[in-house]
């Protein structure tokens, strides 16, 4: 019998839910990250939980599932660890400062099957009156489930909680090699164990995994500034509008994000500083005369081409596993999804094909690639 059930290579925001949901299922699971080997490991300050998308304001992928999974596990983690300052229940506003925003976002609230009571039309004075110093607008809506996750916090915590309940967590560099019936994991120092299943959860470093990289997952760098505000801010939601803009104390604003598709390095740049500035003049024009900037931070984000998750097994060895490619909304589908591919391994129910990695290897056999 193998050591562990699995060993989850990345302790970002996937790997964590893989570990929790199969240690929820009595699984026993090592959590690889020689990156965020620190307990209290640095990271971005915050980010948004909000279950609408892009331009038009749809759902994301079974939004209402999704978010309540990520919910019901971040009150327990609070609840868990007696930490008030993983998230704030506050909500999200989306105001929209085109006419045609303003059409789209309508139609979402029309169309689009937003579950009872999650979400309010406002006109442009009410708007005003919730978010004051707001740009001119057509009117928005505002998400009442809607989350600001302070995620440096959060990571750290999961993670506490998860090894205080018995997952292994090693911060030690590790390979994989697969024989006959599991893997032998080697880490640095020379220490062996064995696996039935290796997940990759690395995020934009999945490429860098040899199993990996045919998928394709492309890279995207993003970037955010963090603003000292002269006063403090009356409002306490997150905005979503050409990017967030999101609290984490009264006095402050983190702004982001930037979309770079090619870049050499994930240095921070003025280039993108001037372009989120550019954004929180839009969005708090009176605000932004007189911020201070106290930080700025630069990411990566992992993204497969329909914009979707992957998550499934490897096409040569099914026991070798990844969950990636979040994208931009990796806290929202973290918990659910990782349920999914949990459930898929220990009971055998089938992942959605839209998720599924059997979608990508589909399309590199039609093309003639494997
Ligand atoms: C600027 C920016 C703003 C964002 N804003 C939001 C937002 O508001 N809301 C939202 O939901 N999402 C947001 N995202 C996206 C979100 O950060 C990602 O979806 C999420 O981080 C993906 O989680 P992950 O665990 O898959 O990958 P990651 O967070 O990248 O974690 C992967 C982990 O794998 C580890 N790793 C790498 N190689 C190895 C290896 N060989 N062995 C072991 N471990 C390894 C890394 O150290 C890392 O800890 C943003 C991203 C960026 C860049």
């Amino acid at each position: 019998m193998s050591d562990y059930y699995a060993a989850v290579f990345g302790a970002g925001i996937s790997g964590l839910s893989m570990a929790n949901q199969l240690h929820q299922r009595g699984k026993k699971v090592l959590l690889i990250d020689p990156f965020r080997a620190d307990p209290e490991a640095p990271g971005p300050p915050a980010a948004m939980v909000n279950p609408s998308a892009g331009r038009k304001g749809n759902l994301v992928w079974e939004s209402e599932k999704c978010l309540n999974e990520f919910r019901s596990n971040i009150d327990k983690l609070s609840e868990q660890s007696g930490r008030s300052d993983l998230f704030n229940a506050t909500g999200v506003l989306r105001p929209a400062i085109t006419e045609e925003l303003a059409e789209n976002f309508k139609k979402s609230l029309d169309e689009q099957p937003w579950p009872e009571g999650w979400v309010e039309w406002l006109e442009p004075n009410e708007i005003e009156e919730i978010n004051p110093g707001i740009a001119e607008n057509y009117g928005g809506y505002f998400i009442k489930p809607g989350l600001t996750v302070f995620v440096d916090n959060y990571l750290n915590t999961f993670r506490k909680v998860l090894t205080d309940g018995g997952v292994t967590f090693s911060g030690l560099k590790t390979t994989y090699e697969f024989h006959e019936s599991d893997f032998l994991l080697t880490d640095e120092e020379g220490n062996t164990a064995t696996a039935e299943h290796v997940i990759v959860c690395a995020g934009a470093d999945t490429p860098g995994f040899d199993d990996w990289a045919e998928l394709g997952i492309q890279r995207v760098k993003g970037q955010v500034a963090i603003f000292e505000t002269d006063k403090e801010l009356p409002w306490k939601h997150g905005l979503s509008a050409l990017g967030y803009i999101l609290r984490r104390k009264p006095n402050e604003v983190i702004v982001g994000s930037t979309y770079e598709h090619h870049f050499e390095d994930v240095d921070i740049t003025d280039e993108a500083y001037n372009r989120l500035f550019g954004k929180l003049e839009k969005i708090l024009p009176e605000i932004s005369k007189s911020v201070k900037k106290t930080g700025q931070l630069a990411g990566v984000r992992g993204t497969a081409p329909n914009h979707l998750p992957v998550l499934g097994r490897h096409r040569n060895n099914p026991q070798l596993c990844i969950f990636s490619a979040m994208g931009s909304k990796g806290l929202i589908y973290s918990e659910y999804m990782a349920s999914i591919l949990a459930d898929h391994l220990v009971s055998g129910s089938e992942i959605p094909d839209e998720l599924d990695t059997e979608r990508i290897y589909r399309r590199l056999r039609k093309k003639g690639k494997i």
